[in-house]
């Protein structure tokens, strides 16, 4: 059995019609193309650098995370450890959270200039306040 040559019908164009279907091709494809990049260049815009208010983290986020988590905490932005450790102070003590941040701020300022120049001297001072107030606590 002889195969049969495949034959495709393609329409007879003129030059003039052949360069008006390339013409058209192209803007067409040009079309989607600036689409593609106009997505890249919305997407690079909305990629921000923010500092976190605590410890001073610097981080790259998107816009939207940005203002979520000004939000949350009263127009400042904080890392994610920092706001976890705000979170906890919050369910220790149920204060504002301007008021959890400053404390939370202080604890790091303390941490900073204390316990990490002086680890031994800290620990020192940590088990002569804990022996401190455990004889205040067997006075009372
Ligand atoms: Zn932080």
């Amino acid at each position: 059995m002889k195969k049969k040559p495949l034959s495709f019908q393609v329409p007879i164009m003129n030059d003039h019609q052949l360069l008006r279907k390339v013409a058209s091709d192209v803007t067409s494809e040009i079309s989607k193309l600036s689409k593609y990049l106009e997505a890249i260049v919305e997407l690079d815009e909305t990629i921000l650098q923010a500092e976190c208010d605590c410890c001073g983290l610097k981080e790259e986020c998107t816009k939207e995370y940005i203002s979520r988590i000004r939000n949350s905490y009263s127009g400042r932005w904080v890392c994610g450890l920092c706001s976890e450790a705000v979170k906890e102070r919050l369910n220790h003590d149920p204060v504002a959270i301007e008021e959890a941040m400053i404390t939370h701020r202080k604890f790091l300022r303390d941490f900073n200039t204390n316990i990490r120049v002086n680890p031994k001297l800290s620990l020192t001072l940590a088990m002569k306040n804990l022996a401190k107030r455990s004889g205040e606590k067997r006075r009372n």
